[in-house]
């Protein structure tokens, strides 16, 4: 828990949300500015701002509460995102995964998707080079 932080705030009842679900481990809950109807929240209790820093054994429930909501909702197209940083757009530095229903083109999740071209050498290096890491 972090005394400043907003989404600990959320969990801990002292400012209001609108929980959809509550464990031991995690909480889920609508976002206040949704980009679609539906648009949802889940967080970790564990506080932590980037996905690194948070225990495995406190991520796994994450992703099964995401897809429940997802069913609830009756979204058919969605999306699962979760920010990492100012510059990848986390804004609340509190660990969550939206689940962004995408109805249609302009409702939803936007995405600018900037490809690179190839260089099969250069991507096997890289390859080689995470391999060798995990
Ligand atoms: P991100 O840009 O990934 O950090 O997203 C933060 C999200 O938290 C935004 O979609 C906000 O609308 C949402 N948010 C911020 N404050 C609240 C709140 N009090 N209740 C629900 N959602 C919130
Ligand atoms: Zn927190």
């Amino acid at each position: 828990m972090s005394a400043a932080c907003i989404f600990c705030k959320i969990i801990k009842g002292d400012i209001p949300s609108f929980k959809l679900f509550e464990s031991d481990k995690v909480f889920a809950f609508l976002d206040i500015q949704p980009l679609s109807k539906g648009h949802a929240l889940v967080i970790p209790k564990y506080h932590g701002a980037k996905l690194t820093d948070i225990p495995d054994d406190h991520l796994s429930e994450l992703l099964p509460v995401a897809k429940k909501i997802a069913q609830a909702v009756g979204a058919t197209d969605f999306n699962i995102l979760q920010n990492n940083g100012r510059i990848a757009h986390q804004v609340v530095d509190h660990v969550h995964f939206h689940m962004i229903p995408k109805p249609n083109e302009t409702e939803g999740l936007g995405i600018h998707w900037p490809t690179q071209e190839t260089d099969m050498d250069k991507l096997k290096a890289l390859f080689e080079e995470i391999k060798a890491k995990m």
